[in-house]
């Protein structure tokens, strides 16, 4: 028998306020009767219009809720039977169109929200792609500039010039230039590979007879050349007499461990 029902073609015009006010008297009263098909369906329908307004892009919409508004639309052009008048359709029909575009928008948002995770993933191997770009640049101007500071000592007047002598004689002999602002750069050629896990490491020997204060560590590359920037000490460049340069285990020591392989008087 509810079929036969006429309010139950007001139910979704009534759950998004499209009825006008003796419709909507005339609805609210049925339900006041207590006619438990529209209620259900007036649940219903809010349910579809919550759905539609807060749909997220990312959740297609359920082929029920499609279908449900496809007939909604369709059945638009039949007319609602009233007991008392007979009238026009309760629902305008830019209503449902409006509604059934907002579903197509829905649909077309979740298809662009996946075409969206698409870019973004792209997007991103791009960015990783430029950070590794930008790491290899930063290295490249890290040395550029290390470069540029050891040719400024290099070429500076106010670099003091060491001479560091080897006591073995068939070793080479290296040279420092010391920049009171800049650093250390201590140079050679065919220096020999230091042992397997060891290190040159550079020693400032105090003017007050205090023990030698430990520098960096480095190594001659593969081809016996040597270029290292050495920064001044934290704290200030203290009185040195002389460099020194010692063998040492990986990781470099707190003071020498062995003798000394070259070394430089400070005049
Ligand atoms: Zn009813």
């Amino acid at each position: 028998m509810s079929d036969l029902d006429p309010y139950r073609e007001m139910v979704e015009a009534y759950a998004i306020g499209a009825l006008d006010a003796e419709e909507r008297a005339a609805f609210e009263a049925h339900l006041q009767d207590g006619c438990a098909d529209c209620e259900r369906e007036l649940r219903e329908a809010r349910w579809l219009v919550s759905q539609l307004a807060y749909l997220a892009p990312e959740s297609a919409p359920s082929e029920a809720l499609k279908g449900r508004l496809l007939r909604l639309v369709a059945s638009e052009a039949g007319v609602v039977r009233f007991p008392e008048k007979p009238k026009k359709a309760a629902v305008p029909v830019w209503l449902w169109a409006g509604l059934a575009a907002m579903l197509l928008l829905t649909a077309y948002s979740s298809w662009t929200a996946l075409r969206l995770r698409d870019e973004i993933g792209r997007v991103r191997q791009e960015m990783t792609g430029e950070s590794e770009k930008r790491a290899r640049l930063e290295k490249e101007l890290a040395s550029t500039k290390q470069e540029a500071t050891m040719r400024a000592i290099w070429t500076s007047p106010e670099s003091t010039k060491i001479m560091l002598i080897p006591p073995n004689k068939e070793m080479p002999s290296l040279e420092a230039k010391w920049h009171s602002r800049l650093g250390i750069v201590v140079t050679g050629y065919q220096v020999p590979k230091v042992s397997d896990n060891h290190v040159l490491q550079l020693w400032l020997i105090p003017k007050d007879g205090s023990k030698p204060m430990p520098s960096a560590t480095f190594w001659p590359q593969p081809d016996g050349r040597l270029a290292k920037l050495v920064a001044n000490p934290e704290g200030g460049i203290p009185e040195v007499k002389a460099l020194a340069i010692t063998e040492e285990p990986a990781g470099g020591s707190k003071q020498p461990t062995s003798s000394p392989l070259w070394v430089g008087a400070i005049s």
